[in-house]
């Protein structure tokens, strides 16, 4: 175990995420028999499903939300909290690399948007008390190359997406955040931000509440097609359903081999500082947007909740590695962009996952008969949520207009069946990229 340092770590440090002090998974919520016979099948309890499970019940259709573990082990409870959709589609400054058509961006853009309406519209309709505020964005750039490139991507933003976005020259920096290491930035009015664990308990509750099944500790390990559907094994029983959904995202096993050689898992590390001093909490990010950047290996921040605390979150090793390892990486990230947060403890350092495409898009669809929505590239909040209720949608065989995600083509590499071991080599080579090309920014050649 990496050794814990007394004056980075408080005493009482944690691996469990943050989040988890108000809403903490648990094997109690679910049942543990699974049902003989039911509509649909949704495989992983995740944002996804569960918004997938809330549209099939409200429409009468009986579902079975089969957990492998307990309720909100995923990443859906430990990520960040910011809710940029649509803003991040297609990563990467100008976005939609990758996507030559310009109508077809135009599409990906302008229905992404409607992944912020459809959380926003869910959190009203079902009165999930999860401290939900349309706090805006900040990008901060890199480089002042991103910077230019942020221009171009904030005027497609607009035009497409409705995004609200303006940007913010390094002079004016201040008005968004106690610190100038970035080039300035893109601001984006239409983002908010949310408590992830206690959105996903509200939305796990509403999904019970409108009649959907949730069984934990049931590990979906066999998906066979039979006449009129399929037969879904796991070690708590059988199951028979028309259609099935999967929504397992940086979680894909062997049971969906398609999807696992399509989605790639990506981890994704945070931390939670100890309370701070109140004035320097007030003062860090003054208009409590949630901050991001345009590296190729970026880092997220926000204040929590409460404004107590700084939440930090980053990639500093694309893999698991111990916790202590990755929370003093993200501590030294955090005081390179706020060096007075130099003396402030870690109180909890966590990680997850998340998938990334190789079009670096998200996906909905079906692959082999199978009904899936994942790989939003760490933007899964708004995004996974939307795609699941339109997945359903779609099962329900509703008359709604297929939206410009639904079955593109879901890229594979050959050289990739599902074990990402290049990882380690890519996030290595990205940081070197990075360091290039800030040392080149901060020469005047950037
Ligand atoms: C540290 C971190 C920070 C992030 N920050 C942000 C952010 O600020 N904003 C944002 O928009 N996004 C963020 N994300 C991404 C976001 O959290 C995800 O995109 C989203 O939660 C994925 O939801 P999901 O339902 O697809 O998957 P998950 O919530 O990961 O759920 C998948 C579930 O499938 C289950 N499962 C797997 N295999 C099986 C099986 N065979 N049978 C049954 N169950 C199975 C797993 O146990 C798991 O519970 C972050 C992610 C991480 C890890």
């Amino acid at each position: 175990m990496a050794q814990r340092d007394d004056r980075l770590f408080h005493p009482s440090f944690s691996t469990d995420p943050w989040w988890w002090d108000a809403w903490r998974p648990s094997m109690e919520r679910g049942r543990r028999d699974v049902p003989a016979r039911a509509d649909v099948a949704l495989v992983g309890g995740g944002l996804a499903s569960l918004n997938a499970a809330l549209e099939l019940a409200r429409a009468g259709t009986s579902c079975v939300v089969l957990e492998a573990k307990a309720f909100g082990i995923g990443a859906s409870t430990r990520n960040g909290g910011a809710v940029s959709a649509g803003v991040n589609v297609g990563k990467g400054l100008g976005g939609l690399r990758g996507v030559e058509d310009e109508a077809e961006k135009r599409a990906l853009l302008t229905d992404a948007a409607q992944a912020l309406d459809h959380l926003e519209a869910v959190i009203a309709r079902e009165g999930i008390d999860c401290d939900y505020v349309r706090s805006g964005r900040f990008s901060g750039a890199f480089t002042p190359a991103h910077y230019r490139a942020q221009e171009k991507q904030c005027e497609r933003l607009n035009a497409f997406g409705g995004s609200e976005a303006r940007m913010l020259p390094r002079e004016r920096q201040r008005e968004e955040m106690a610190s100038d290491f970035y080039f300035g930035g893109m601001l984006v009015d239409r983002a908010g931000k949310l408590h992830p664990a206690k959105y996903y308990g509200g939305l796990l509750a509403a999904a019970e509440r409108a009649g959907a099944v949730l069984v934990s500790g049931a590990p979906v390990e066999a998906l066979a097609r039979e006449a009129g559907g399929w037969r879904v094994s796991t070690p708590c029983g059988e199951l028979r359903v028309e259609k099935v959904f999967v929504g397992t995202n940086g979680y894909t096993g062997k049971v969906t081999p398609g999807l696992r050689r399509r989605a790639i898992p990506v981890a994704s590390h945070m931390i939670a500082t100890e309370e701070l001093d109140p004035a320097l909490a007030a003062s860090l990010i003054p208009n409590g947007r949630t901050l991001g950047e345009t590296k190729r290996v970026l880092c997220y921040y926000r204040l929590s909740p409460d404004g107590k605390r700084v939440l930090f979150g980053g990639r500093p090793r694309f893999t698991e590695v111990a916790p202590e390892t990755s929370a003093r990486l993200l501590h030294e990230l955090m005081v390179e962009r706020f060096p007075q947060l130099a003396g402030a403890r870690i109180a909890n350092g966590w990680m997850g996952n998340l998938a990334f495409a190789f079009d670096q898009l998200p996906h909905m669809g079906e692959i082999d008969g199978i009904h899936y929505a994942m790989c939003c590239n760490g933007s899964g909040v708004g995004m996974l949520g939307w795609l699941g209720q339109q997945s359903a949608r779609k099962m329900l065989g509703g008359g709604n207009r297929q939206n410009a995600f639904d079955g593109r083509p879901f890229p594979r590499q050959a050289f990739y069946g599902g074990n990402p071991w290049f990882l380690p080599i890519v996030g290595a080579w990205y940081r070197h990229l990075d360091r290039k090309d800030r040392r080149a920014a901060e020469r005047g050649e950037g």
